[in-house]
């Protein structure tokens, strides 16, 4: 009797891999918007697609960007083969500069416009990137790991999604993308290359799930023409329009409305003149001769010639934007100029943004924004087009990318509708392993994927202990108490002194608070005490029991004991 082969003895690599399986880790982009990154291990290599950033909210205030926590990776800088950038936003490329810190001649894999907006970041942070410029349809052997491109359509042109082919099987990971199907630069997401990939047999799919909500499909960006071309047509006087500034097509279509009502235009802000200026040279932004004009020139032109694109379309309080609103721009508005937005409202940013349009409208500017017209249409695709693609593709296992946890669970939900089994679809969280082992996707175990932050010229320096203080400083200000103390006795040596900050410093609470810790110093163990810290931490406990009860506050209170 023929015995059945045996089953190959299964050995795991250091990491603990299976042998001959393909582990895959989010180190950021599932539980949040923002920070993509994920690393894919075969045989001991890894290859990583996208390093982003994650803009910080109001309860964490100071912070200038969040990054993907690096952890996992120490000690295996070496086995990286490569980072594939699917796109140029800055929650797909904006940690990179923080990950070649570590290694710099990792090569960076992507199309034409993502690697010009990368290198131009890098050279800010001086330093000079290995790069490997692909595009749709190419196939790139990066180690272990066969890369085939295939191109998607998004809010920032030259977007790809990437196969990724190992033994282990195939994975699909679309990056960010919609399916505008009459975009401006006609290239359309290609649905026939999903369709071939597909056929082959697509064993884990990874998808884009920040719109797995919106029911229905994302309208395409030229609908929005009529709406731009309306506030060229009728606008008395100035147009001042704030939108991202990497979103070519968006102002690609304000430079032709400028364009066609005899307006000339000015980029107004760093990023914006920077990006622009890579767009135009590479072909991305077609600019008629004599249209965009230097900023000077444009202030000596009648007002209802005048067209200014400016970053900020987020509130960020030191853009133009802002500056523009707050009287404290070189550019001052007033009554009948007009402020078009032709951008999202990512969620956290409304106090902001609201605030700016509150104050534009005290001026007498006229503000168009997506609440009042057509000007704006999300970069991702809705319910409608992610079903598609689960039809198309048809993949034996799913795991939804790119979203908080609300967004993965309704993308989950769409690919479960289309017929896949619900225990094929994957909905994990940053650190999760998920290893494709024979054709089959697991949760394999959990590595570190906390919340890195960037505080000026720091980088993970600052923790949620720090975040949790400064944000008792917003709610609560600041005391602190000096004590001279005879270093005998533990006896106050003078009266207390308060120091306060943002906090109401009122005598009588105040002596009150000095009465109690004369009390608390006069008990007799207390002239036993020979550690300062006890006894700050004797003092500290006393007024912070008093100015409790007192205010009903809690400020971060500092004691400092001094021997006399
Ligand atoms: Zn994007």
């Amino acid at each position: 009797m023929a015995r059945s082969p045996r089953s190959p003895r299964k050995s795991k690599s250091p990491s603990g891999v299976p042998s001959g399986g393909l582990r895959v880790t989010p180190l950021g982009g599932l539980g949040e918007v923002g920070r993509n990154m994920t690393v894919f291990e075969y045989n001991g290599k890894l290859l990583i697609v996208d390093c982003g950033v994650l803009f910080p909210e109001e309860h964490q205030p100071g912070i200038d960007v969040i990054l993907p926590d690096f952890t996992s990776l120490q000690g295996r800088w070496d086995d990286i083969v490569g980072i594939v950038l699917t796109h140029g936003h800055e929650d797909h490329i904006g940690g990179v500069p923080y990950l070649l810190k570590e290694r710099p001649n990792i090569p960076l894999i992507g199309s034409q416009l993502t690697l010009a907006f990368i290198t131009a970041k890098l050279t800010e942070h001086k330093i000079t990137p290995v790069t490997v410029h692909v595009e749709a349809e190419d196939i790139h052997q990066s180690g272990p790991f066969e890369l085939e491109f295939v191109a998607v359509n998004h809010s920032i042109p030259d977007a790809l999604a990437v196969a990724i082919r190992t033994p282990a099987g195939l994975v699909l990971h679309t990056g960010d993308f919609k399916m505008d199907q009459f975009p401006l630069d006609g290239r359309i997401t290609d649905l026939r290359h999903f369709a071939r990939l597909g056929e082959e047999g697509v064993d884990l799919f990874l998808t884009d799930s920040t719109n797995a909500e919106v029911p229905g499909f994302t309208i395409s960006e030229r609908e929005l023409t009529p709406a731009i071309d309306q506030v060229f047509a009728t606008a008395p006087k100035r147009i001042i329009v704030s939108s991202f500034a990497s979103h070519v097509h968006r102002i690609q279509q304000v430079l032709d409305s400028a364009h066609a009502h005899g307006r000339k235009v000015a980029f107004v802000g760093r990023s914006m003149v920077k990006n622009m200026g890579i767009a135009r040279e590479l072909e991305y932004l077609k600019i008629p001769r004599g249209l965009v004009v230097d900023f000077k020139k444009l202030q000596s032109m009648p007002d209802n010639k005048v067209t200014l694109i400016c970053t900020g379309s987020q509130g960020e309080p030191l853009a133009a934007l802002s500056r523009m609103a707050n009287g404290t721009h070189q550019i001052r508005l007033g009554a009948d100029d007009t402020v078009l937005m032709a951008s999202s409202l990512i969620p956290g940013n409304e106090n902001a943004i609201y605030g700016i349009i509150n104050k534009f409208t005290d001026l007498g500017v006229k503000v168009v924004h997506k609440g009042n017209a057509k000007v704006h249409v999300s970069g991702h695709a809705s319910a409608g087009e992610l079903v598609y693609c689960y039809n198309i593709v048809q993949p034996t296992h799913v795991m939804p990318v790119h979203g908080e946890s609300k967004h993965l669970h309704a993308n989950a939900e769409l690919a479960v509708k289309t017929g896949i089994a619900p225990e094929r679809v994957l909905v994990v969280k940053d650190g999760t392993t998920v290893d494709l082992v024979n054709g089959k996707a697991a949760v394999s175990g959990q590595v570190e994927a906390g919340l890195v932050y960037v505080d000026g010229h720091t980088v993970g320096k600052v923790t949620e202990e720090t975040l949790k203080e400064r944000t008792s400083l917003q709610e609560g200000g600041a005391v602190t108490v000096v004590a001279l103390v005879d270093a005998d006795t533990n006896q106050l040596a003078e009266p207390l002194e308060f120091v306060t900050k943002g906090f109401i410093q009122d005598k009588v609470i105040f002596d009150g608070a000095a009465k109690k810790v004369s009390i608390a110093l006069s008990k007799p163990s207390v002239s036993e005490i020979d550690d300062l810290d006890q006894l700050e931490q004797l003092i500290g406990d006393t007024v912070a029991r008093h100015l409790d009860r007192a205010y009903r506050r809690a400020p971060v209170l500092t004691v400092v004991v001094i021997d006399s």
